[in-house]
């Protein structure tokens, strides 16, 4: 590996002087603010974000065992991947790879950003590996998108992969980790960072801290990586409501656990139930809260759910998912309403 972050950083970026707020400027106890021009009448949000954003951050670096300094929080993941792209390529001349069939918005903010995309097709069974992103490397290749669990197929990828493509790309290797808190033995892949200055991890508090609503994503990597994306991210990114919201929940960890281990059990209900079918040919390995299914014949059943009021996301139209449909595990009653009907759709 021959990793040089400095030679990663898009030119106009590196020349760019930040803006600094008002709020990252005064540090202190201070009691008359007339610096923001902010209406002056306290109500719960007559200020910008302050000391409750940096309560979030320190909040979920403890819980991710990080420094401050290696966390940067955005507005979902979906900002994290685009300030990557803005910060590490140039529009035009480089490029970055992604896997198929993976979450789509990699593609789209790269297509955004005028980076350039090269889809991998992943192997059987949607298997990663590193050799699949190293075969396809080209000189202008500055980002490689990994998502494990991956969406939508459900599997995990090999931590030992991510590892060795670490070793041998001077780039920078993004892995998604959105649905990491459902895996059952994998390791999250923050666990190599302290190796390799070129891994950056993002992790969302969308999907198993059941706050999609709230738009909180995490990007965890070097403090020099997080000092770049920190330079061009917009200064208030985070609103004090969701910082608040965000808190309340993150101190409920029972309830968090709770939810997750039903989800679980969920998950394996739902398995059982769907191997009785007729209807079903294939359930795919999942490591995340959903399975990727696939039918005999996937429009039948996505239309038949549809009329009975069940929605389901259609995915048959992905690389190697002809006739899949992959279904988010709900709550028990969500779940029978499902199983249900489908078990009529068999008869
Ligand atoms: C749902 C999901 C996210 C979450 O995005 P947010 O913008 O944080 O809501 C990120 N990555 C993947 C692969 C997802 O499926």
């Amino acid at each position: 590996m021959n990793f040089n972050l400095e030679n990663l950083i898009r030119s106009n970026i590196k020349a760019l002087t930040a803006y600094s707020s008002a709020r990252d400027e005064f540090k202190g106890d201070a009691e008359v603010f007339l610096d923001a021009n902010e209406n002056p009448f306290a109500s719960p949000f007559n200020r910008y974000p302050g000391k409750q954003i940096k309560t979030l951050q320190e909040t979920l670096a403890q819980l991710k065992g990080v420094n401050c300094n290696e966390l940067l929080l955005g507005n979902g993941s979906d900002e994290s991947i685009d300030l990557l792209l803005r910060a590490f390529c140039e529009p035009q001349q480089n490029s970055m790879l992604c896997f198929k069939p993976t979450y789509s918005m990699y593609k789209i903010w790269g297509q955004i950003n005028a980076v350039a995309v090269k889809e991998i097709p992943l192997l059987l069974d949607f298997e990663f590996t590193a050799d699949l992103a190293l075969k396809n490397l080209e000189p202008t290749t500055r980002l490689i998108f990994i998502c494990s669990p991956n969406n939508p197929t459900g599997n995990a990828v090999s931590i030992v992969e991510i590892e060795k493509l670490c070793q041998e790309f001077s780039g920078l290797i993004i892995v998604d980790e959105a649905y990491i808190d459902f895996t059952e033995v994998s390791l999250s892949a923050i666990s190599l960072m302290a190796t390799y200055p070129n891994l950056v991890v993002i992790q969302t508090l969308s999907k198993a801290w059941g706050l999609a609503g709230v738009r909180i994503g995490l990007t965890i990597a070097s403090p020099k990586i997080i000092a770049v994306l920190n330079k061009i991210k917009p200064p208030y990114n985070i609103s004090t409501a969701n910082a608040e919201a965000a808190l309340k929940r993150l101190k409920n960890q029972e309830h968090f656990k709770a939810e997750l281990a039903s989800v679980k059990q969920q998950k394996a209900r739902l398995i059982k139930a769907l191997e009785s079918l007729k209807c079903v040919e294939k359930i795919f390995k999942s490591d995340a809260n959903f399975l990727l299914v696939r039918f005999k014949n996937s429009t039948l059943v996505f239309d038949d759910l549809k009329s009975k009021s069940i929605v389901v996301r259609d995915r048959s139209k992905e690389l190697g998912c002809k006739n899949c449909l992959r279904i988010t595990i709900g709550t028990a009653l969500e779940n029978d309403t499902l199983i249900n009907a489908l078990k009529t759709f068999d008869k």
